[in-house]
């Protein structure tokens, strides 16, 4: 089927929800009719009701093929993007092995995603204080940008960069516009001797806000001197955003994002012994976080992404239930618009508002907003369609993770994907799989 109308009465269309009728051509977005339009030649899907939306871009992703595709892998991960309504998504240069700082790990990792992809699916590369060589390559190659941090990454061969690393490199980014994401958080010894590894409490005052907060003066005070883009991934600490905010008044050249499992669980409820929830920068309090939303509804960030990065149960120390021994990393890709949609209706998040953090920005700050993150003619016909009234309780056997494990698990949610087309074909109905490997490799265009 490569032509077809999609109708409902809620398209998000210019920002607001409108009649509509999609006329999908050659995976385009070849035509929209505001209003019901019938047509008898070509096939009518009609949504009634149900949220037509573009397709949502996760620009923080690790899927950690090759080399360690028993944590994650394409096949899964995408499926898993696929029934979550993402049909983008970008993949962070750990934890596959080897890492992604060289064009020749690059190429592996395009070509160990070749027949695994359920969505488009794109990549940054890695600075590490040996590789500033190599940048210039990777950037040639298309990636989506360069990924660095400012303490230990969790994976050996990607070493944490300093001031200096960053600095010898930025010439090279500035010269490409390339955005620089760091991971912000620059460790110190001012913090509680750990008494018991099992308790979230002391887990959580062992990354400290000062880690954070010191982390992003260094993160600003490149950006400035060398007026490069600069982006914070995963923003956890409410200290942070001051001086963020002073900074975005001055420059539209630094960014910051947030993650679903920030916005949607508080220390308070973390109980000890459950490092299913061990992400770092950690989950903080209820009051940090309540301090995150009044960001993210001032606009503050400009877009939210899953930074999906799981582990199999044994690094996630599930049995142990060591804090401080098992893999940082929440595993939550497919679940992003349901934890958002439910967690915004209590905070007064407006679903259009909602809905460009997930698309039209990422797009932006991609550089890919003149095809994608937009129901605009032209555009490619990636697609999400979702029923935001009913709720369902995410359950083991929809997970298509390759590890069930998520502090999500057991959760009632509303905001359930039901249909998703990427390029123009349905790879998902009625919440199911139906055409896999629709996804295109997607490169940076230079
Ligand atoms: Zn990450």
């Amino acid at each position: 089927m490569t032509e077809f109308l999609i109708h409902s009465k809620r398209c998000f269309i210019d920002h607001q929800f409108t009649e509509a009728t999609l006329h999908i051509k050659n995976n385009k977005i070849h035509n929209i009719h505001l209003g019901y339009h019938d047509a008898v030649t070509i096939p009518f899907l009609d949504y009634n009701n149900l949220i037509v939306m573009p397709g949502i871009i996760d620009a923080h992703v690790h899927i950690n093929e090759p080399g360690r595709e028993d944590w994650e892998g394409f096949d899964t991960a995408t499926k898993a993007a696929a029934i979550g309504g993402v049909t983008t998504l970008i993949e962070m240069p750990l934890n596959a092995s080897p890492v992604t700082t060289n064009i020749k790990s690059f190429l592996l990792k395009q070509d160990a995603s070749k027949g695994k992809l359920h969505v488009n699916c794109g990549f940054y590369g890695g600075v590490i204080p040996t590789n500033k060589k190599d940048i210039e390559d990777l950037i040639k190659a298309g990636v989506f940008g360069i990924k660095g941090f400012l303490s230990h990454s969790g994976i050996d061969e990607f070493p944490n960069v300093s001031k200096l690393d960053l600095e010898a490199i930025a010439p090279i980014l500035k010269q490409y516009d390339m955005p620089l994401l760091l991971h912000c958080e620059l460790t110190d010894d001012d913090v509680p001797e750990v008494t018991n590894p099992k308790s979230y409490q002391e887990y959580l005052h062992s990354r400290p806000q000062h880690w954070e907060t010191n982390a992003i003066d260094l993160a600003i005070a490149i950006q400035e001197k060398f007026d490069i883009k600069v982006h914070i991934v995963h923003l956890s600490a409410s200290e942070g955003i001051e001086r963020i905010k002073k900074r975005k008044k001055e420059t539209n050249k630094l960014t910051v994002e947030t993650c679903p499992h920030y916005l949607y669980f508080n220390a308070e409820a973390i109980p000890d012994e459950s490092p299913i929830f061990k992400c770092a920068p950690p989950i903080r309090e209820k009051a940090n976080n309540n301090k995150l939303w009044d960001f993210l509804l001032d606009d503050g960030f400009n877009f939210l992404a899953s930074d999906h990065s799981p582990a199999p149960p044994e690094r996630k120390q599930l049995e142990s239930g060591d804090f401080f021994k098992a893999w940082g990393g929440i595993s939550g890709l497919q679940f992003t618009l349901p934890v958002l949609f439910s967690e915004g209706q209590k905070r007064g998040l407006q679903t259009e508002k909602l809905i460009p953090l997930l698309t039209k920005k990422p797009a932006e700050f991609l550089g890919i907003d003149d095809k994608k993150g937009d129901l605009a003619v032209g555009f490619d016909a990636d697609i999400t369609i979702w029923d935001d009234t009913e709720e369902f309780t995410i359950s083991e056997d929809s997970i298509q993770h390759q590890h069930k494990a998520t502090p999500y698990l057991n959760e009632a949610v509303f905001g359930k994907v039901i249909h998703t087309f990427v390029n123009g074909v349905q790879v998902v109905e009625n919440s199911t799989l139906k055409t896999l490997q629709q996804g295109q490799l997607l490169l940076k265009d230079r």
